[in-house]
């Protein structure tokens, strides 16, 4: 069985923003929230050329300096990877995600994206089929994939709980 969800939030975030993407990700996934906990960017993080904070050096820093697992942390600011102009979120299988809702105005878009990079933390992989988890580097691309599962993925989630 997964652990139940630590949600931690950038505190420029309403509440009932984070309370309704948890209901989502609780419904989709069929799992648990441990707590909704506001928590604030690291400014070491930041790149100031790029005005983005490199994503993979703050999901390493809850990874390995905070020891946190199962983790879903909201940022509103812009995120970027060493080989890449932005991410919409990025994550690491089974520890913890991160998804940044700068670059995603509509609340179906924030949802969307956030049931992605959860997918991602409960150990799904990119697919190919009409499916959430379709990968997605442009806005566009992110607007004509579904919110949903598709059957197989659907299928590895259960799986992935039952051996978890
Ligand atoms: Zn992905
Ligand atoms: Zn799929």
């Amino acid at each position: 069985m997964f652990p139940p969800l630590l949600i931690l939030y950038d505190p420029n975030l309403e509440l009932s923003e984070v309370e309704e993407i948890a209901e989502h990700l609780v419904t989709t996934y069929n799992i648990k929230i441990q707590e909704l906990k506001e928590y604030k960017l690291d400014y070491k993080t930041y790149d100031k050329k790029r005005d983005q904070f490199d994503g993979q050096k703050l999901l390493n820093m809850l990874i390995d300096k905070e020891n946190l697992r199962f983790f879903f942390w909201i940022v509103k600011n812009d995120l970027y990877v060493p080989a890449m102009n932005f991410v919409f979120g990025l994550a690491s299988q089974y520890y913890g995600a991160l998804v940044s809702f700068h670059r995603l105005e509509s609340s179906e878009m924030k949802i969307k994206e956030s049931i992605h990079e959860c997918g991602h933390i409960l150990g799904l992989e990119h697919c190919q089929n009409s499916c959430v988890m379709q990968y997605s580097t442009s806005l566009k691309e992110a607007e004509k994939k579904p919110s949903s599962l598709c059957k197989d993925c659907q299928k590895n989630i259960e799986e992935n709980q039952r051996n978890f």
